[in-house]
């Protein structure tokens, strides 16, 4: 039987956050945040998490909605990122079929390609070995007129043939919200639309949060008491660090990502097709979604500069003609326009000042996606950047550092036992 996880049990939770002095006070539901109370949970520790917005308002329901090795990153030598996200893949398409399915990509290679096909067959080779052949099919070389065959719209011009290899495609705002569930299961504390406001100091520790019930309009104020405060607040990293810290430097240099939305009709790929954009090399894909609605297909993401507040990340103009010149150059006798458009969105990706700098754009494309751990004021754990596919890595990395200090000892609590005496259906 699958364990409830609603309304009703927000607001039991509710009063458990009220009464109880937790092990972990987790801030942010989104993916980051639903990994970190699952592992906790798992390894006995008792957890609190609140979020804002309802789960996964932030960047965890605006991705690319892949899971994937990230094969790009092989350009920059990046083996281990690509080697645990491709194990990663394996496990969340073993454990979870109903959320992670999947996804044929096909690679077009044109006479102006800067890598030939030589160096990219090599390539896929790589990244079939470093997914220790767990692939769902290995990769393969097709012709030119195998290509058209399946992308008849496809441009002909300069084009060699090509490859076809695997990844897989997600429900992302679904996989946050079955995380959350299973660590509700295991005994985590969990409420939405709950703002964490201002940290509670004892010495020179923060002990918990102030928190706000945003379904209430009196006596909204509660107090949650734990031994350590993680905040996967992603985006929101300096709005939060701002309550914790009066001195706080802004850490993030964020990156906006927008996609648009085209029905499935319009737009009718056998897979997803890997574009590079001519005039900055950049690559974005075109994903085929039959199972979102009537069947869409997603076309993204760009990837450039955006206020520090979240909220105000906009999708304009350009990003969406960066787009559709893309699709342009692609796919020309589609004729695609704005009015094709059906839907379009933004995520804002956390970089951080001290790898993406102040140095433009150019470096926030090279900035590797992979997560950053630290210790702030008070001893809470922030946690920003990564990727959905490496979500439970990185959740139990944040759990080792979280654990190190303040009456835990140096190990993280070892014991399974909670996770083995609970009886709701769980990954
Ligand atoms: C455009 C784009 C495409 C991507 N595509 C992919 C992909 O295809 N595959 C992949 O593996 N990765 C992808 N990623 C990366 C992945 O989506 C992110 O790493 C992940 O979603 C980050 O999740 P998070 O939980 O850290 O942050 P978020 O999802 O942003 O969650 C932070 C949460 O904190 C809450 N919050 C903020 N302040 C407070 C407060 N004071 N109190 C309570 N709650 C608060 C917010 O409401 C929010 O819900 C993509 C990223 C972007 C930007």
């Amino acid at each position: 039987m699958i364990e409830e996880f609603s309304f009703r049990t927000r607001t039991q939770n509710l009063q458990k956050l009220k009464e109880r002095n937790f092990d972990f006070l987790i801030i942010g539901g989104g993916i980051t945040g639903a990994a970190v109370a699952k592992e906790a949970s798992q390894r006995g520790f008792t957890v609190a998490l609140v979020e804002k917005h309802d789960f996964a308002y932030g960047t965890s329901s605006r991705s690319s909605k892949l899971i994937h090795g990230g094969l790009r990153y092989l350009e920059n030598f990046e083996f281990k990122l690509v080697f645990e996200a491709l194990g990663e893949r394996a496990w969340l398409l073993k454990k979870i079929p109903e959320l992670v399915k999947p996804l044929v990509f096909f690679l077009p290679v044109y006479q102006s390609h800067p890598r030939n096909m030589k160096i990219l067959s090599l390539g896929l080779w790589l990244y079939d070995f470093l997914s220790l052949f767990r692939s769902y099919r290995f990769h393969k070389k097709i012709s030119k007129e195998k290509f058209l065959k399946e992308f008849p719209f496809l441009k002909q011009e300069g084009l060699l043939g090509g490859f076809t290899y695997y990844d897989a495609l997600m429900w992302d705002d679904g996989l946050v919200v079955e995380t959350l569930r299973q660590a509700h299961c295991l005994g985590a504390s969990i409420a939405n639309y709950v703002e964490a406001t201002s940290p509670i100091w004892q010495g020179e520790r923060i002990v918990g949060f102030r928190v706000k019930d945003l379904e209430q309009t009196e006596n909204a104020e509660i107090s949650i008491h734990a031994n350590t405060v993680i905040s996967c607040v992603g985006p929101w990293t300096d709005e939060l660090g701002v309550h914790v810290s009066q001195t706080w430097k802004a850490e993030l240099n964020p990156s906006k990502g927008v996609h648009i939305v085209f029905d499935f009709k319009k737009v009718p790929v056998p897979g997803a097709l890997i574009m590079s954009h001519p005039s900055d090399g950049r690559v974005a894909f075109v994903i085929p979604r039959k199972d979102l609605g009537d069947g869409v297909v997603i076309v993204g993401t760009t990837d450039g500069p955006t206020p520090l507040d979240p909220e105000k990340a906009t999708i304009e103009k350009q990003d969406i003609e960066y787009l559709l010149n893309l699709l342009g150059i692609y796919f020309p006798d589609l004729n695609l326009s704005v009015s094709d458009v059906i839907s379009a969105y933004v995520g804002v990706r956390p970089l951080l000042t001290g790898t993406s700098g102040s140095e433009g754009q150019n470096l926030l494309q090279k900035v590797s996606r992979e997560h950053v751990i630290w210790r702030g004021q008070g001893g809470v754990v922030f946690v920003a950047g990564g990727k959905y596919t490496t979500h439970r890595k990185m959740a139990q990395e944040i759990i080792k550092v979280a654990s190190k200090d303040y009456n835990f000892g140096n190990n993280v609590k070892p014991s399974l036992k909670r996770q083995n005496s609970i009886t709701c259906q769980q990954t």
